[in-house]
């Protein structure tokens, strides 16, 4: 077998063709307007693709046709177990194309190849085939009513989905939306990120090919203005969006403009890793807690951004931190052997680099802090590490990057008041060695999900996942994540 070594994906891209169209009613079609724009790798900093830079057209026919295939039935007339066949064929598909649909999304947002073909990619695919396989053993109830009465209550598809979703994990985070809604029976506009449309626009092809009728499964790539226009649309009745929280806040306005179609947003986080001095094993938090902040080049909404040490293990615990943070050596995300690729764009990196600016201010700076590998068109950023107080800037906002803030604590109530100090709510977690406290610490953190004696462990789909406060609202994943896309309704038959 051939060796997939970094000269081996370099063959790869150099052969491959990419489909910039947008994909509506069962065909790759141009933008109404004949726009496109340019899809920049940030490996190099060059052109892969034109994209269809879908507008106002683009969306009302995807919106019409969307609408025309749930009115005719065509996919949630389906008994469910035929859903879930075409979703499993799918899935399988998804795999078969596996190395390609990862290649896109190297090349298209930076992510290393070793990532995206065991995470992302397979990630999408179980959660195509986790939906198809629970969708016909959930039923409705009949409830307790009058005797002269029968009482149904049952969840039926809300009708058309508009998905907006982000660039960090550009196929997996669609998945997340895409699957639970189709299997629910629902039709589905997807609006990828400007930043990395190309692996949506593949797999529409294989939606198609898999049997999913046309107009079920329509792809718009495009900048902010579709997802507005999405948001805005009269004939659009859910919106299920990923990203800023910025942005989210933008999208619920627009549903209460126009048709307050179901708004459901996973946003953005600053979520906090706890480590006590009782932790169990402090070079597994330093590993776990490098990892949660530079695993995927910090682009991460679960990133643990802010570490809480207490001030008895600091140094000790920093040592360990520094240590494990430079093994994170940023590369070309298509060496096979790279850990850390590329930040998503120029404006990203500009991004990234201000609040490294703002923190070299403000903060102690412990490790890295400059762009790497400039000479080669491309945008790298080292593993960052600042030693800071818990209202600094960066310790605050969320910053989308490889910029960790590490702040000191004395006690588990200063810990857990600081954990809670912030406008976000989506991820916690907490080392220790105390069942009691793991759990007390666990239940006060404000947060949608807490990790103990781990960080980001749960590939499952069974576990939900969603913020508090204004990290977002509903929940993606498990069999909650339906409830989402279904609408309840209750059924009252009078028997005489
Ligand atoms: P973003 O909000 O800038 O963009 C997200 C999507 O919204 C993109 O498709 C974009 O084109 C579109 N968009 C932009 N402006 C819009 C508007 N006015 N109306 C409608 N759509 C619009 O976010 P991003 O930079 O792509 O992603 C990073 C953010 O996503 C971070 O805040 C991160 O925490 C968050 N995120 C959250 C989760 C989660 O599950 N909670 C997962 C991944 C990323």
């Amino acid at each position: 077998m051939e060796q997939k070594t970094l000269s081996y994906w370099q063959g790869k891209a150099a052969s491959l063709v990419i489909e910039g169209r947008a994909f509506i009613d069962g065909a790759y079609r141009d933008a109404h307007s004949g726009r496109t724009f340019d899809c920049v790798s940030p490996i190099d900093g060059r052109t892969i693709a034109k994209v269809a830079d879908c507008g106002a057209e683009d969306v009302d026919h995807a919106v019409a046709v969307a609408r025309r295939a749930f009115d005719e039935q065509a996919w949630a007339g389906l008994n469910p177990r035929k859903r879930k066949a075409i979703l499993l064929r799918w899935a399988v598909l998804l795999r078969a194309h596996l190395d390609e649909i990862a290649l896109l999304e190297t090349l298209d947002a930076g992510k290393p190849i070793g990532d995206t073909t065991t995470v992302d990619v397979p990630g999408a695919a179980y959660c195509v085939e986790w939906f198809a396989e629970a969708i016909d053993k959930v039923g409705g109830e009949v409830v307790p009513a009058d005797h002269h009465l029968v009482g149904l209550v049952t969840r039926e598809p809300i009708g058309v989905v508009a998905a907006v979703v982000p660039w960090n994990f550009p196929i997996l985070m669609a998945s997340w939306k895409f699957a639970p809604a189709l299997a629910a029976g629902n039709s589905v506009v997807l609006k990828p990120s400007e930043k990395s449309p190309l692996s949506a626009i593949r797999i529409a092809q294989l939606a198609h090919e898999a049997g999913i009728p046309s107009g079920v499964f329509n792809v718009l790539p495009g900048g902010g203005e579709p997802g507005k226009l999405l948001a805005l649309h009269s004939d659009v009745d859910c919106l299920a969006f990923t990203g800023s929280t910025a942005v989210g806040k933008q999208i619920m306005q627009y549903a209460g403009q126009s048709n307050l179609k179901r708004v459901w947003l996973e946003l953005g986080g600053k979520s906090p890793n706890i480590v006590l001095p009782d932790c169990p094993d402090l070079d597994r938090a330093a590993k776990a807690a490098a990892s949660a902040i530079f695993y995927n080049m910090g682009e991460m909404c679960t990133a643990g951004s802010r570490l809480l040490v207490h001030r008895d293990i600091k140094d000790a615990f920093l040592e360990k931190l520094t240590d494990a943070a430079r093994s994170y050596k940023p590369g070309n995300p298509l060496d096979p052997d790279v850990s850390m690729g590329a930040i998503v764009d120029k404006v990203q990196l500009d991004r990234v680099l201000g609040y490294i600016d703002a923190g070299r201010k403000e903060a102690k700076l412990l490790l890295g802090g400059s762009r790497l590998n400039e000479a080669s068109g491309g945008y790298y950023i080292e593993p960052t590490v600042f030693e800071t107080a818990r209202d600094a800037r960066i310790a605050r906002e969320e910053i989308f990057g490889p910029v960790l803030s590490v702040i000191v604590f004395d006690s588990v109530d200063d810990a857990v008041r600081i954990a809670n100090d912030s406008e976000y709510g989506l991820a916690a977690a907490v080392w220790t060695s105390n069942l009691t406290s793991a759990h007390e610490i666990s239940r006060r953190l404000r947060a949608g999900t807490v990790w103990v004696n781990c960080y980001d462990e749960g590939g499952d789909m069974n576990f939900p996942f969603g913020g508090y406060k204004q990290s977002g609202n509903g929940r993606d994943k498990s069999l909650h994540a339906l409830e989402k896309y279904t609408e309840l309704k209750s059924t009252l038959v009078r028997l005489r």
